[in-house]
Formats: structure tokens, sequence, C-alpha cells
């Protein structure tokens, strides 16, 4: 169902959206991605979320695999969540000055993540970043900083850099609009390379304030690291003053309580949450030893702010989120889920007409369409296989199943989802292969 008058027809609601929203929103789209360029067709527009399903502005119901790209770790509108929001919102929407949700949320992440002793919010992931970059850069008086091809930390100046060729290469921004002056303390490495991040400190280590990475890289793909290579960064890091970031902004409370901290036994000097620690609100969060938070403002010197940051409702949200987490063993639980899926798909992907591989942490797990298997770096998937992810991604919406709209996007299991949803992604997986085969 790539025919877009086909779509047109069949999701005329949808369709006339995304007329009207082409004129006034470029793309017709807030954040690129959701506009199906990588897969054809036009967007869905989402007129609500019940637990697992989406249902479309034509009433079409989806079981969802995306979950707002990962924030939604109960799944949609959750009954706690959900009470937790309204009876916020009667008591005022922002006051622009301290509420006691923003306390007993960072309370809850300070208690979750390894060595964590404050945390500050900030209403993005990306900003989450930005403030801190800012604040590494601050604390250790220099200016370098280290990325990772395939890596994705949010759309900062800075951190919008392409992936190098291989081998260490200096940044070179990869949106227009970026000055290359902005990318010029950027360095990018390949992943799951020990010598490259050696070569780079031998000759810049003095100058490199902070290397961030995700512990976990889920979104180019999902590219699991070895442990020893993320051990190899602690060490490196701390041999130069360089300080460590951890970007779990999808990891975090995700995969484990403490994140890949935790199931790493890795210790990093700063860490970056959103998405979950939000439950479906904009919430993000950056945070680390109090020696280091302290250089932000007011206390300290490096100026940081945001007018609707620690926002009673989201906090809200985000305190309602963690406690049924917590409350139902939810790390647990979403363990097991994801151990039954690779079960459930390992026959149907062996099947598959074309090389499909499973990747899988906890409740994240990505369908590599790469010939080659599952890749530890970020390599681009080969016109064909991108192609073969097309059809399917239309195969399946055809069966009421919504994937990530790119080939590159990891899926998510929320607590929403039960084994009987696990057997219905695996049917229609069986029939969207023998569809396009
Ligand atoms: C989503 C994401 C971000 C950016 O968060 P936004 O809330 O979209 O700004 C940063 N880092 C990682 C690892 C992410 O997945």
């Amino acid at each position: 169902m790539t025919n877009s008058e086909d779509e047109i027809a069949v999701r005329p609601r949808s369709a006339a959206l995304y007329e009207r929203a082409c004129h006034v929103i470029p793309g017709g789209v807030n954040s690129p991605v959701r506009a199906f360029r990588a897969v054809g067709g036009t967007p869905l527009f989402i007129a609500r979320g019940a637990g697992q399903q989406l249902f479309d502005a034509d009433g079409r119901g989806y079981l969802d695999f995306v979950n707002s790209w990962g924030a939604l770790i109960l799944g949609h509108a959750h009954p706690a969540v959900v009470a937790a929001i309204t009876d916020a919102t009667k008591n005022g929407t922002t006051f622009g000055a301290p509420c006691a949700g923003e306390v007993e949320l960072a309370e809850r992440i300070v208690a979750s993540y390894p060595a964590l002793e404050q945390v500050r919010f900030v209403s993005s992931g990306t900003e989450a970043v930005m403030s801190a970059i800012r604040l590494a850069r601050a604390f250790t008086g220099r200016d370098l900083i280290v990325k990772f091809s395939g890596c994705y930390h949010g759309h900062a100046d800075h951190l919008l850099v392409a992936a190098g060729s291989g081998l260490a290469t200096f940044g070179r921004p990869s949106s227009a609009g970026v000055p290359e002056a902005f990318t010029a303390c950027t360095r990018v490495l390949p992943l799951d390379d020990e010598a490259a991040v050696k070569a780079l400190f031998d000759t810049e280590g003095a100058r490199i304030a902070a290397v961030i990475i995700e512990p976990v890289p889920a979104n180019h793909g999902l590219l699991l690291q070895r442990r020893e290579f993320l051990e190899s960064l602690r060490r490196v890091t701390s041999q130069h003053g360089t300080l460590l970031i951890f970007d779990e902004v999808i990891s975090g409370f995700r995969l484990a309580r403490g994140g890949v901290s935790e199931l790493a036994g890795i210790v990093p000097d700063l860490a970056t949450f959103g998405k979950v620690i939000g439950g479906g609100m904009p919430v993000g969060a950056f945070g680390g030893p109090r020696r280091i938070m302290a250089r932000l403002a007011p206390d300290g010197d490096t100026y940081q702010a945001g007018t609707l940051s620690g926002n009673p409702v989201a906090m809200a949200s985000g305190i309602a989120t963690l406690d049924v987490l917590i409350r139902e063993s939810g790390w647990q639980k979403l363990e097991a889920l994801g151990t039954q899926l690779g079960e459930m798909l390992a026959p149907v992907l062996a099947d598959a007409p074309f090389p499909v591989h499973l990747v899988r942490a906890g409740s994240l797990f990505w369908m590599s369409f790469h010939e080659a298997g599952a890749p530890r770096t970020a390599a681009p998937l080969s016109e064909a296989a991108s192609a073969r992810f097309s059809a399917l991604f239309h195969a399946m919406l055809e069966r009421g199943v919504y994937l990530p709209p790119s080939a590159y996007e990891a899926c998510f299991l929320s607590l929403a989802h039960t084994t009987a949803d696990l057997q219905r992604l695996t049917q229609a997986l069986r029939e969207s292969f023998a569809a396009i085969a």
C-alpha cells in the first residue's frame, strides 16, 4: 500500500489533515521522521491512544510499537498517569516557581541511578544534553567534545554532526544552518573501536571536556556495544580528566531502574534523561555528583534555565510513571516480555524471504534489515534493504501494526503489551513477509 492514491481512499481524514498541515507547518509535521519520507506514503494523524493501541483520525486501530519513541513505557493513557495529570492540572499548569513535584521526581531519579546526587529538570532530551555539555565544559575548562557516529543526542548545533567514514574525523555539520565553527570543537569517532578512542586521546586528550555516548545506541537501529568498550571509555576519560556522559534519554528507566549504568556496572560522570521520566509529558533531566552539579547557576557560574522546567503537570506524570514501574516490578516484566518476543520472532525471521535479524535489549528491539546481520557500528542500509523495510512497514500497517516509519528506528514494548499482542505481531509479520516476498 505505498500508492498514495490508495491511501487517500483508505484514510481520507488523515489525508485531509496532512494536506491542511502542509500549508501551515513545514512538511506537515513538527518532527521530520513523522512525515513517512523514509517509507513513502502519507502520515497517519492520530486521534487517540489506549494501552497498546493507537487510533487514527479515520478510526482505524493499530498495535503500537513506537510508543511515542519510547516515552510511553506504560502504554497510552495509563489510568494512574491520567489521574495524576488531571489532579495536577486542577491546581494550575505552571507557576514559574518551585513546586513539590520537582523534589519528588528528583528524589526518585537520584535514588534510582548509580552515584547520582543531583538532577536538574528541563523540557526535552535535547535541552538535557545541551546543558550537560555546557556543564562539562565549564567544569573541565576545556572545549572539545567527543561523540560517536550513529549516536543521536538531540538537535543542538554542536551535536548534529555526521558520521565519519570509520576513523576519527573532524566534525562536519550534517544539517544546513550549522556553522562549521560550531562543530569545530566536536570530534566524531566510530563505535566499538578502542583504538580510535586511544588515538584521539593520545593527541587531544588534554583538551577534551567530555565523551558522550548512548550506552545502548538506539537511534541508528540498535547498535549493542561490548561492555569492554564502555569500560574502556570509563578508563580513558578518567585518565585524562575528561567527563563521561551517558545519554540515557532512551535507555534510562527503560532497560533498568538505573539505566545502562546499573546493567553494565559503569558509573558515568553525568547522565541525561528524557522520554520515560516524563511519562509522555515534555521532561528532560541531567544529573551527576554534587561537586559537578554545583557549577550550575544559581550556586555556580554556568547558566541554565527554563520557563517551564519542572512543570508541575509534567512532574506529576513522571512521578506516576516511575511509581507504577517500581510498584509493578516493571523492568522485570518488560524483560520477560522481550524474551518472549525473541522466542516468538525467531522462527518467523528465520523463514523471512530476505535477511532480517532481531536485536534486542529488554523492551527495546530492532529488526535489522542489514544483509550482514546485526552491526555494532553505524552502517548505511543498502537501497534494496531500505526498500524491503518500506514494503514491510506498509504491509504491517495494513494489518494493524504500527512500526516506526524508518528502518533505522528501534521498536518499543510497553507494560500494556501482552502475550496476545506479541502473537498478533508475529502473525502480522508472517503474513507481511509472504505478501511482499
Ligand atoms: C530522543 C533523544 C534525545 C532528544 O530528546 P528530545 O526530547 O527529542 O529532544 C537525545 N538523546 C537520545 C539518546 C534520544 O533518544
